[in-house]
């Protein structure tokens, strides 16, 4: 697999961006690094070369790098697994956070919440609701991390679960518009949270050719989303995308693939509050097949 990388400058423009907002900190120069899969299925409980090469490029980049954010966007579980410990293994690795996809609830959702429980790791899904379910209080909207002295939000948004989820497995579960929810809660971190960056974590799936909402729609219709890392359709992009918002402020959006083929990569360079430039590579993982 052929291995590029993408360097996108931020025009002028972006300076716009840290205008006028109440509460944004000082902000000082500062680098963040992101690294990122989707729809891993489990594969890395058939083969141990994911493991073990996604866990040597996780250490160099914590190594190398002050700031590094390790993210997932769902469909992690391998539902051939009576009972798995996918999200352990997440944990073990250093993920930071990642977003549930639809087969996420292969097992059941007292499975998922168990595993959650086990392996306190940050689940994220703003455009679902769990009140009446066994997720009750397990799935979070977002979550703010602290990075070079900043407040970077990542949110979840959860893909429709009619006809991606069978019934019996997600019954309660209240489905929300992921546009509006993520236009509303973009705006409250930039606005009042005071977060510098907001990154989307999603199992939208990148594109459609109907209307149904997707990576590409939610950053051309939304403000305040910066980066959108996401899942669900299996797409390989050979480099990060770039899609203008309501605002005509760039969102880069990026998709790794699928099975851990490819570990998604972004290097966010900030000058005074605001994306300068980002280096995006999709680097492949093992023989960059599957087996
Ligand atoms: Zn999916």
């Amino acid at each position: 697999m052929q291995r590029r990388t993408f360097i996108h400058h931020f025009g002028l423009s972006a300076v716009a961006l840290g205008a006028g907002i109440p509460k944004l900190r000082p902000t000082t120069d500062f680098s963040l690094t992101i690294l990122h899969t989707n729809d891993l299925h489990g594969r890395f409980e058939k083969t141990t070369a994911f493991s073990a090469q996604a866990s040597e490029m996780i250490r160099k980049a914590r190594n190398t790098q002050q700031n590094v954010l390790l993210l997932d966007a769902g469909d992690v579980l391998n539902p051939s697994l009576s009972q798995g410990h996918e999200l352990q293994w997440m944990k073990s690795m250093g993920y930071d956070a990642f977003a549930i996809g639809n087969h996420d609830f292969d097992r059941g959702m007292e499975d998922l919440a168990r595993q959650i429980q086990q392996s306190q790791l940050t689940t994220l899904a703003a455009n679902y609701r769990c009140e009446n379910t066994p997720l009750h209080g397990l799935i979070k909207p977002y979550r703010i991390f602290e990075k070079a002295g900043q407040r970077i939000g990542v949110i979840g948004l959860g893909v429709n679960p009619q006809g991606s989820i069978p019934l019996v497995l997600r019954e309660g579960i209240v489905y929300q518009d992921p546009l509006e929810t993520a236009n509303q809660l973009a705006a409250t971190l930039k606005q009042v949270e005071g977060c510098t960056l907001v990154i989307c974590l999603s199992h939208l799936g990148y594109h459609y050719k109907d209307q149904q909402i997707s990576d590409l729609r939610l950053a051309a219709e939304t403000r305040h989303i910066d980066l959108i890392i996401g899942g669900h359709t299996h797409t390989f992009l050979p480099e990060p995308v770039v899609v203008n918002n309501l605002d005509k402020k760039p969102v880069l959006i990026n998709h790794a693939g699928w099975g851990g083929l490819l570990m998604g990569r972004m290097d966010v360079q900030c000058r005074g509050g605001v994306i300068h430039t980002v280096k995006g590579e999709n680097i492949p993982v093992g023989s960059g097949e599957l087996n």
